[in-house]
């Protein structure tokens, strides 16, 4: 059951709503740890319930903070432009009854366009690095306030050739954020060499 895991009651109405009614099995083990505040590191595939395992601990920790931030408060990177949009699908299904914003910053769409929507200051960036990595060298995107990192997809993103892109942003966070790191495969040595440099000696849930 999800209420087992104390969530705020706008966002266990958002899950009701999905009717998911059993947490799998991903979203069972790392759900809890997520919630504490742990680095994790997440071997799963497709099809495992992982969105919703990173998605439900960020709402939860968003909707129980209460620090005025003015800029945003989590950064989603995913490698491809259609899993970006897949993604803030999800988010806003499960943020629905709550006041939790999200807004997409991908590559091939108006850079003024997005800029703009920055400035309405979203909670949530979901986005692919080349551009998010735009966006904050041109000032538009601020990781200053950033509580939650995540990187969804991570072989592929480091696969697609974005290892330094996504460095750069993660570096760009504050050092004390929380990084959810979901992978396929347990990794190369460059998946290795990630882990090592933006995680706090992350838990590794193999699934
Ligand atoms: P994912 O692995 O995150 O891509 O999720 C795969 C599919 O499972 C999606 O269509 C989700 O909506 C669905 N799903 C995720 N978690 C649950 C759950 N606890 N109960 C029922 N369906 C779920």
């Amino acid at each position: 059951m999800f209420s087992e895991f104390a969530l705020h009651e706008r966002l266990l109405k958002g899950i009701e709503e999905l009717s998911f009614d059993k947490p799998t099995e991903v979203q069972q083990a790392a759900i809890p740890p997520a919630i504490a505040g742990d680095d994790l590191h997440v071997i799963a595939q497709t099809g495992s319930g992982k969105t919703a395992a990173f998605v439900v601990p960020l709402l939860q920790r968003l909707m129980t903070d209460d620090s005025q931030a003015m800029a945003p408060r989590a950064l989603i990177l995913l490698p491809t432009r259609e899993l970006a949009r897949q993604i803030i699908s999800e988010v806003q299904k499960f943020a629905k009854f709550t006041f939790i914003k999200a807004e997409l910053i991908t590559g091939g769409e108006d850079f003024k366009v997005q800029s703009a929507k920055m400035r309405k200051n979203p909670d949530i960036i979901i986005a692919t690095p080349g551009r998010a990595l735009e966006h904050l060298a041109a000032g538009s995107l601020i990781l200053s306030d950033i509580q939650v990192l995540v990187l969804d997809e991570a072989d592929r993103m480091l696969d697609m050739g974005f290892t330094e892109d996504v460095m750069k942003l993660a570096n760009a966070c504050p050092p004390e954020r929380q990084t959810l790191l979901f992978s396929a495969t347990k990794g190369s040595a460059a998946l290795r060499r990630v882990v090592e440099e933006v995680q706090r000696t992350p838990r590794l849930l193999q699934l």
